[in-house]
């Protein structure tokens, strides 16, 4: 169910992805994206096609399938960026739809053990692309296609 008045209800009733994000795949319950500031090559968003604020608010089987969209980027970024590690946040205090910040840390990081919101220089890239444009479509396509590998059923 989608509602009024939700910026990603919006996007997602429009079919029509900001072109600050890049679409990569659709998945069981939600959209994989790549996020505009490549500062962390690979980071993307998932957005639940259902909208709901907090996860509770989902059926089991809703929170089971987008669980299980979370666990399949996750690995394809992995395969395609190798990280050191992947981070999962689930805010909504800014974009009240529920998405995933899937986000990969590379030894490179200059605060390992703190969220990215932290580091100055995140913040600084934040209007930039970090990425040139070629860079970004090469990496949209692999997390895809690995994506493509992973998904257990029939992809939307
Ligand atoms: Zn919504």
């Amino acid at each position: 169910m989608r509602i009024p008045n939700c910026s990603v209800c919006a996007v997602l009733d429009s079919g029509c992805i900001p072109k600050r994000y890049m679409f990569v795949c659709r998945l069981q319950i939600s959209i994989a994206v790549m996020a505009p500031n490549q500062y962390y090559p690979g980071r993307c968003e998932l957005w639940c096609t259902a909208h709901a604020t907090e996860l509770f608010q989902l059926s089991f089987r809703q929170r089971q399938r987008f669980s299980e969209d979370l666990a399949i980027l996750a690995k394809a970024i992995q395969q395609v960026c190798t990280p050191k590690k992947i981070n999962y946040e689930l805010l909504g205090n800014t974009v009240p739809h529920l998405h995933w910040h899937v986000i990969p840390r590379y030894n490179w990081d200059p605060l390992p053990k703190r969220p990215i919101w932290e580091n100055k220089s995140y913040q600084e890239s934040a209007r930039r692309a970090c990425m040139e444009p070629s860079e970004r479509q090469r990496m949209t396509i692999s997390i895809r296609d690995s994506l493509r590998t992973l998904i257990p059923y029939r992809a939307l």
